[in-house]
């Protein structure tokens, strides 16, 4: 059912300057992305089969700003990718598990995600993402 960790979010301030940093230290850019419904431009670094994924808050009451005024840079969220979004939800209720989705929500390349409460996971916002179809 989880197949792998797809990704890595890191919350960064400024996706022009910390992509420079990335694209320095030898990462492989693969794209850029505007996702409004979560509020965050977005670019990809590849790392084997998994990505780094740099977030950059839309504009003030994106979840990322109000994270980086918390926390400041850092990671934020692991990725999973699974192969049916709408089971693992399922799954997950049963269990108990606090989701922040209830449902599957738009996210970067258009994939169906959700997010899982870090309260369930331990301090970890996890974010399910579903395989693309
Ligand atoms: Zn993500």
């Amino acid at each position: 059912m989880i197949n792998k960790i797809d990704h890595l979010g890191i919350a960064v301030a400024s996706l022009e300057e910390a992509g420079r940093v990335y694209r320095d230290m030898g990462f492989a850019y693969c794209g850029n992305e505007a996702v409004t419904e979560q509020g965050v431009n977005v670019s990809f670094f590849e790392v084997g089969e998994s990505h780094i994924e740099l977030l950059e808050p839309l504009g003030e009451d994106s979840p990322i700003a109000k994270f980086l005024a918390k926390r400041g840079p850092g990671i934020h969220h692991i990725c999973v990718e699974v192969d049916d979004i709408d089971e693992a939800l399922t799954r997950y209720r049963e269990a108990g598990v606090t989701l922040i989705n209830k449902q599957p929500v738009l996210g970067a390349g258009g994939c169906r995600v959700a997010f899982v409460h870090p309260k369930s996971t331990f301090g970890v916002l996890l974010e399910l993402k579903e395989k693309a179809r």
